[in-house]
């Protein structure tokens, strides 16, 4: 099993006022699989996502991720799992302004001891995977949303993750760019069997994923299969 979540708490102390914002929340998911998960605003999808991604810790119970119990690590051992094994895509795209897309795209692998040479290639190589391909230069206001959220994907794939987590990657964008958005992360799903977690609040949009889960109140409230897990290996790895 890539990911297991058993009995996840999650409780923000505001002051005096206590948030639940995961309330003994179980679930599994295996490598391959394209999950939506669903649920009304402050169900506790993001927070569960920041804990899937290694960005933050449960309060209590138990996350492991390929076998490891993610609660016992150190932050510079999550921040190697999340550099080496997750990509992020977030609703508000999170580029870095006035620096090109093809520099962008680079950011995951500064730290990887790779050469600037090696850098650009692998980041133009995933700019075309996302359909931009001659953008290299471009700055994120001489893109569109769409495009934009594009060299956001590229920046998430170019050091061969193999697990996507996309939070409402397309919450800000028109129908057309969110169906060109979800054709890619449908692609990666069947053609290279990536794990793919998406956070959305549109039932077209789950539509795209095998699996859906629904979220209330900080758990599970409902999960079904919508379609056979893609039995592929990853090639990214
Ligand atoms: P969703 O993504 O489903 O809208 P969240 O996971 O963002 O829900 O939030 C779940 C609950 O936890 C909400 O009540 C929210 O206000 C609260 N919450 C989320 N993050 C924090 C935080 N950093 N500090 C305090 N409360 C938070
Ligand atoms: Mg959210």
């Amino acid at each position: 099993m890539l990911i297991e979540c058993q009995d996840l708490w999650k409780i923000y102390r505001l002051g005096d006022v206590e948030v639940q914002a995961l309330r003994g929340l179980t679930l599994s998911i295996e490598q391959g699989e394209f999950v939506a998960i669903m649920g009304a605003s402050g169900s506790g999808k993001s927070t569960l996502m920041n804990i899937i991604g290694c960005l933050d810790q449960p309060t209590r119970g138990r996350y492991s991720l390929n076998g490891v119990d993610v609660a016992g690590l150190r932050s510079d051992q999550l921040a190697e799992i999340r550099n080496r094994q997750i990509g992020f895509v977030f609703q508000s795209f999170n580029l870095i302004p006035r620096t090109s897309a093809l520099e962008n795209a680079q950011l995951p692998l500064f730290y990887r001891g790779v050469s600037l040479r090696e850098q650009r290639a692998m980041a133009t190589s995933a700019l075309s995977r996302v359909g931009l391909q001659g953008r290299e230069g471009h700055y994120p206001t001489q893109l569109s949303g769409g495009q934009q959220q594009r060299v956001a994907i590229a920046r998430a794939l170019v050091a061969g993750p193999s697990l996507l987590l996309a939070d409402e990657p397309t919450g800000n964008l028109d129908t057309e760019s969110s169906r060109e958005i979800m054709a890619i992360l449908d692609a990666l799903n069947k053609e290279q069997g990536m794990t793919i977690i998406l956070v959305t609040h549109e039932t077209d949009i789950a539509a795209y994923a095998g699996r859906e889960v629904v979220i209330k109140d900080g758990r599970v409230q409902s999960d079904r299969q919508t379609r056979p897990v893609a039995r592929l290996s990853p090639s990214g790895a």
